[in-house]
């Protein structure tokens, strides 16, 4: 069995607690008009032309971004930072991408890592069937669970996916024996808005095992990213939130309850 995988990042400290080791899966079923990596967009590795300057002229490069793994490829290159969890309380991270997109290998990578007493964090937009869902998040010890909006037709409109699914699979049964920590993205325009985080914050208060929200403002370092695959950057001209704006958002999930983390 393969994946397919765009990079493997070691001592990642925002993906999960502890330092980490994140692999990022190919494909996503969300376009997400705020991502930040885009290069996970497609299921298969994708070929990017940059210009490179050799002996004083422009010369054309072809990267390929993403290959194929075997889980135990994964599993070898994860376990190089092994000391690093055992020192830190760490563990892997799953990211993307959507690792549910690919849920026979996600699965396969993590039971080797369970074997070896890896602690495992699922980074999800939540959307994937059911099934799916619940078997790959009941593999984990902590899923890092995306709310990105409380409205389905302007999740829909942002996303290009309903929101029915998301949060149907935020009442998996695997809650409770897998930790939930909630993540949102805070991006003007979208959700940065106090009735639309109060809302989305009750949302979050239906499920009781939400530990933690991770508020992660908007940035746009990826846009480069964005020009060098030829995609249209709809961002581009969004301003990154101010600190008060990013502090009133804390507010409010905090006045709810919530133990509230600024960044992953
Ligand atoms: S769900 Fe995540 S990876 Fe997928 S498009 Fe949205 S931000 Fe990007």
């Amino acid at each position: 069995m393969e994946g397919v995988v765009f990079d493997i990042r070691h001592y990642a400290v925002h993906d999960g607690p502890g330092i980490r080791t994140t692999v990022f899966f190919k494909g996503c079923p969300l376009r997400c008009r705020w991502c930040h990596n885009p290069e996970g967009f497609e299921t298969g590795p994708v070929s990017v032309v940059r210009e490179r300057s050799v002996a004083g002229r422009l010369m054309p490069i072809t990267d390929v971004i993403g290959r194929s793994y075997t889980p135990e490829e994964v599993v070898e290159e994860v376990l190089k930072s092994r000391i690093f969890f055992d020192e830190s309380g760490g563990g892997v991270s799953f990211s993307g991408g959507e690792p549910l997109m690919q849920p026979g290998f996600a699965g396969a990578c993590m039971d080797l890592l369970k074997k070896e007493g890896i602690h495992i964090a699922l980074d999800t937009s939540g959307y994937a069937s059911r099934t799916v869902f619940d078997l790959i998040a009941g593999k984990s010890d902590l899923v890092l669970f995306d709310l990105k909006h409380y409205d389905s037709a302007v999740h829909q409109e942002h996303t290009g996916v309903p929101l029915e699914p998301v949060l149907e699979n935020l009442h998996s049964p695997v809650f409770g024996r897998v930790g939930l920590i909630a993540r949102i993205p805070l991006i003007p325009g979208f959700n940065l808005a106090p009735d639309t985080l109060r809302k989305m914050a009750e949302i979050l208060l239906e499920s009781p095992v939400v530990q933690e929200v991770d508020l992660l403002p908007y940035h746009n370092i990826a846009t480069h990213k964005y020009e060098r695959l030829g995609i249209d950057y709809r961002l581009k001209e969004v301003k990154v939130p101010a600190k008060e704006e990013v502090e009133m958002a804390a507010g409010i999930f905090r006045e709810m309850g919530f133990p509230v983390k600024i960044g992953g």
